[in-house]
């Protein structure tokens, strides 16, 4: 059960050292209340009472990590049941599948390899490889892992409930750190320790909600912790059910059971590609932590990685980029210099018309808070002063031999505060739309 802010309160040291961050130790419980502290900011509490918080402050659904290098991922971790209520932390993962009596394994994953999109700055791809065993034989389901991992960047998913097949692939390619599928109820005394072996998570399968609650409650007692949950469902109404039911219990009643991330397998909701999408869209919207999909094409996929994006990007918080100086096309002492806000959007396309001008260029960002240039000048975060001082300080003089600085048409009002600011300036006033800064660039010159 969780605890009060108050009642953690009481088992902290009380001395307002201020080291975890926070002024008072009353600050502190009520950050580690809210999930937005972890207990180990704190170096002085004691180790009874660290174990009674450790406890009552773990997240209502626990954060389960696997897979290696660049798609690695962490699943699980939530703590609302509404994204606007504050945000959902980890993206849900996206599994293709393989089965190991596919003859173009190989090829299949450098097909899927190639799926990936550059977004607002984040690269968008699918993650995982489902390796299905079909086949019954050991040395076929390793050769299919291997295959995968030989031949492209994804982490494994390994699915096959017989633990004799299943142990020595795990070994084979426990270095890539694969999520086990799955313990069952009839294979758990010898599934669930393979995992422990090899540190591997696991995926505990039921063929309903109490059974799945049943091993769960086992395998945490017998001390399996990082497990993922399938509630056995496979029709479009039951899977929507029970990932609803598991977050709700989850966060709502603090079940321990059903405290985890769950898998979902689109793959089995529809027959076409069409019906597969249509699954996993409903599952990255109502809380799957990891969606597999039959075999992924771009067009299936794309999407639902754009929809992800938009769900987990945090409600409360702009997409921004650093403020700094960002060379476009390898500029020098002579290119131009514009400058814009740091909303992310406003970044990229700015800095892609100055790419595409193919004229080097120099571009300013200036922290904003994320707001786009209009927003910001309204909100008294781009006025000319702002401006003017942001370029004494972020040291572009030294890189130029000119004094000229382009500032968006949408904040041309600020133009003679910025002249005031910077004195022996030239204050240019761009175009209002980015689509005319590439002409603009071509056309520019630092007296104009
Ligand atoms: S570090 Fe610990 S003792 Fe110090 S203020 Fe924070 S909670 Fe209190």
């Amino acid at each position: 059960m969780a605890l009060t802010g108050i009642q953690i309160f009481k088992m902290l040291p009380k001395t307002n050292c201020g080291e975890c961050g926070v002024p008072t130790c009353l600050a502190f419980a009520m950050n580690l209340a809210a999930g937005k502290a972890e207990l180990d900011s704190c170096p002085y509490v004691s180790d009874e009472s660290r174990e009674k918080l450790s406890e009552a402050s773990a997240p209502p659904i626990r954060p389960v990590a696997f897979g290696y290098g660049d798609t690695a991922v962490k699943t699980g971790g939530e703590t609302v049941l509404f994204r606007h209520e504050k945000t959902f932390f980890n993206p849900c993962p996206f599994a293709g599948t393989i089965k190991d009596t596919d003859e173009d394994i190989a090829e299949k994953v450098k097909t899927w390899e190639k799926f990936q999109w550059e977004r607002v700055g984040v690269n968008l791809r699918p993650e995982l490889a489902f390796v299905k065993c079909e086949s019954g034989d050991a040395a076929k389901f390793e050769a299919a892992a291997k295959a995968v991992v030989e031949n492209s960047s994804f982490s494994l998913i390994l699915g096959c409930e017989d633990p004799e097949i299943m142990a020595p692939v795990v070994t084979a390619v426990a270095d890539t750190k694969p999520l086990i599928y799955a313990v069952t109820n009839a294979n758990a005394d010898k599934m669930a320790p393979i995992g422990a072996e090899n540190g591997c998570p696991l995926v505990v399968k039921g063929v309903d909600m109490d059974e799945v609650m049943e091993l769960t409650t086992e395998l945490s007692e017998a001390g399996y912790k990082d497990l993922v949950i399938d509630t056995g469902a496979r029709d479009f109404a039951g899977v929507f059910e029970d990932q609803v039911a598991v977050r709700r219990a989850a966060l709502m009643a603090q079940n321990r059971a059903l405290g985890f991330p769950t898998i979902a397998f689109a793959s089995e909701m529809g027959e076409t590609v069409g019906e597969q999408v249509l699954a996993g869209g409903m599952l990255v919207a109502k809380y799957a932590g990891i969606v597999v999909m039959g075999d992924l094409t771009a067009e299936s996929i794309f999407p639902l990685l754009l929809e992800r994006l938009n769900i987990y990007t945090d409600p409360q918080r702009p997409m921004t980029v650093t403020e700094g100086i960002y060379e476009i096309g390898g500029p020098g002492v002579d290119s131009p210099v514009a400058i814009t806000t740091n909303f992310s959007l406003t970044y990229f396309i700015v800095s892609g018309e100055m790419e595409g001008s193919r004229v080097p260029s120099w571009l300013l960002i200036k922290d904003t808070e994320g707001l786009s240039v209009m927003t910001a000048w309204a909100a008294g975060k781009f006025s000319g002063d702002d401006v003017g001082m942001f370029v004494k300080k972020i040291g572009i003089e030294d890189k130029i031999n000119h004094k000229a600085l382009i500032i968006p048409g949408y904040a041309a009002a600020i133009a003679g505060d910025v002249e005031e600011e910077l004195p022996g300036w030239n204050i240019q006033i761009g175009p209002r739309e980015a689509a005319h800064l590439a002409k603009f660039l071509k056309e520019w010159a630092p007296d104009k």
